[in-house]
């Protein structure tokens, strides 16, 4: 298998290139040909498999070929429960669009929240955040979800394990209803298959 027979556009394939992948992993195989697609998928997949462009490379090219946001307006939400998977996830996201016209915001907390305000003022394509500074973002007004198109819940079970249920589903209150839902999990708890019964739409369950 290769990622041009994924069907990915040149732009993302000389990114990987430079990155070095030279073939998709079997979470990677699966998972793009779905989210290019449109359909919602809730996927088995611990770090080290390489969930993050099994996500990011699909949403990217589903995103290169659609409008710029307006101000303050995200385009792609991808919530993860640590600043330092945020970092991953948002270093990730800008290695695999070097080649294309988007741009990406991370956000976290613990660190001084004004520099996150302008970034977001532009708008942006990607948005990479955890849930508790998303909401004190969201609350001053520096984000919007009129245009969000894609959320993706990384590492889910860690999500609920530190206790973001609650600012999760606050989250997702904002968010319009038609938009393409991505979850990835580690595990498959009780807990997990609510939270996607309750938030993704007709889903593909994907495990490696
Ligand atoms: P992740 O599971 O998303 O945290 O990715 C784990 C590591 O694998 C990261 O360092 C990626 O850069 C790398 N990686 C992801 N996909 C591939 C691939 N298809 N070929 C080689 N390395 C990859």
């Amino acid at each position: 298998m290769t990622f041009s027979k994924l069907n990915l556009i040149q732009p993302l394939l000389n990114a990987l290139h430079k990155s070095g992948y030279e073939t998709p992993s079997p979470i990677q195989e699966k998972v793009i040909p779905l989210i290019l697609v449109g359909r919602d998928v809730m996927a088995a997949a611990q770090t080290g498999t390489g969930k993050t462009a099994g996500f990011s490379l699909p949403m990217l090219q589903r995103l290169s070929e659609g409008d710029r946001p307006s101000s303050n307006s995200a385009r792609c939400l991808i919530l993860t429960p640590t600043r330092e998977l945020a970092e991953q996830v948002h270093q990730s996201v800008q290695k695999y669009a070097a080649n294309l016209a988007l741009n990406s915001v991370v956000a976290y907390g613990g660190v001084n929240i004004n520099p996150q305000m302008l970034k977001l003022r532009r708008g942006t394509d990607v948005l990479v955040a955890t849930p508790g500074r998303l909401l004190d973002l969201f609350e001053k007004n520096a984000v919007r979800f009129n245009e969000l198109e894609f959320l993706v819940l990384d590492e889910a079970d860690r999500m609920l394990d530190m206790g973001f249920l609650p600012s999760i589903k606050r989250i997702i209150s904002k968010l319009p209803k038609q938009r393409q839902t991505l979850l990835f999990s580690a595990t498959f708890s009780d807990s997990i298959k609510a939270l996607s019964q309750q938030f993704l739409s007709n889903p593909i369950l994907v495990e490696t």
